[in-house]
């Protein structure tokens, strides 16, 4: 059968390795499989949440809310915005793929970093758009404003802090570039990792509300997945100018938020002591990490999210590390398929972190 010849241009998302799978694949007991891969919560999720999805187990015959106003309102609240600012994705890559159908097609540009999220990509391939990339490893918003003069992209998406590197653009950087671009070109603030990043260093905090107010072609994506701890439960938002977010809701398949999730996500964003704890243990199991990468020889680049980015010495292949480690049921992510000598590794518990550095010191 002949598919949509766009088909042949995408490649699947390479998703961090289930437990299942490794299970399966080596024979290891599960409960020997640590998996730091995904930037998960390593404390699970908060336990208010546990307890009210619990309550309304029961509600699964019927649809969702399918105006989804308790989250909504609860977020329109957290950032001070309206509640038609904001749209729930099933995850924020549900908004990535609308905000991509909504404003391009196979004559569109999309610009974004030389090294950054997969799925801006392969989504922008399913409208045959052409993807630019900036050459620079970390954001260079000089060199991203020389390629929009030139080329004129139509969305230009800046993941701050960048997944799969974790560094971060400064605020106010951002702002002066957000000034020079054109109301017509869309551009995309991915702040999944952002819930972190503030508490670092409040300087590359950016606020939704302060992009809504002062751009209407700007649009904000934050997620359920990562600080909160519900990658299970599939919720992101996306917070913009009203007419932005009128328009997603075109491409929106009713009910496409979970009854349990909606309810999950609304509880967690009322929990922010779980938040905080999260991100203070984080960021003190991450200084184990650059004391790894020291005693190890290996460069670690300063991250503001959940998970480090070691890159690896010419003589320590990164595929073949990160299978060895697999071998022993420490799932991590490989980078050479971004063009990286280096693995990508979530920052676990206190336990799985030296789980981690026990097999990786052998390994490497
Ligand atoms: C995890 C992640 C997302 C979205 O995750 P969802 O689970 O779909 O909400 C978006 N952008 C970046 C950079 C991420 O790392």
């Amino acid at each position: 059968m002949n598919f949509n010849s766009k088909m042949k241009d995408i490649k699947n998302y390479e998703a961090g390795k289930p437990i299942e799978l490794v299970v399966r694949e080596f024979g290891i007991e599960p409960k020997d499989i640590i998996k730091l891969a995904s930037n998960e919560n390593p404390n699970g999720c908060s336990k208010k949440v546990q307890d009210g999805v619990s309550k309304i187990i029961s509600k699964m015959a019927l649809y969702p809310d399918d105006s989804m106003i308790a989250l909504k309102s609860a977020l329109s609240k957290r950032f001070d915005v309206g509640v038609s600012n904001v749209i729930i994705g099933s995850g924020s890559d549900q908004v990535i793929e609308f905000l991509i159908h909504a404003k391009a097609n196979s004559e569109s540009k999309i610009l974004m970093n030389s090294i950054t999220f997969a799925m801006y990509e392969i989504y922008a391939k399913h409208v045959g758009a052409e993807i630019l990339r900036t050459s620079s490893q970390e954001h260079d918003l000089d060199e991203f404003y020389k390629i929009y003069k030139e080329e004129k992209p139509s969305i230009i998406f800046l993941c701050t802090p960048n997944n799969p590197t974790g560094d971060a653009i400064e605020a106010t950087k951002l702002f002066e570039f957000l000034k020079k671009i054109d109301s017509d070109t869309l551009v995309v603030v991915d702040g999944a990792y952002m819930e972190y990043a503030l508490v670092k260093d409040s300087s590359k905090e950016v606020k939704p509300k302060d992009l809504v107010e002062e751009f209407d072609n700007v649009i904000y994506l934050g997620t359920f997945s990562k600080a909160y701890g519900l990658g299970g439960m599939r919720v992101g938002y996306g917070v913009a100018d009203a007419k932005i977010i009128k328009e997603l809701y075109k491409l929106r398949p009713p009910f496409n938020i979970t009854t349990l999730s909606l309810e999950a996500a609304t509880i967690a964003l009322g929990d922010e002591e779980f938040v905080n704890k999260s991100v203070v243990n984080n960021f003190n199991e991450m200084k184990r990490y650059e004391e790894f990468a020291k005693e190890q020889k290996i460069d670690i680049i300063n991250s503001y999210t959940n998970f480090v980015t070691l890159c690896l010495n010419p003589n320590q292949i990164s595929s073949v590390i990160a299978d060895l480690l697999l071998k022993k049921g420490m799932i991590v992510r490989d980078l050479s398929s971004y063009g990286m000598n280096a693995i990508r590794v979530t920052v676990g518990t206190q336990e799985q972190n030296s789980r981690f550095f026990e097999l990786a010191s052998e390994i490497l």
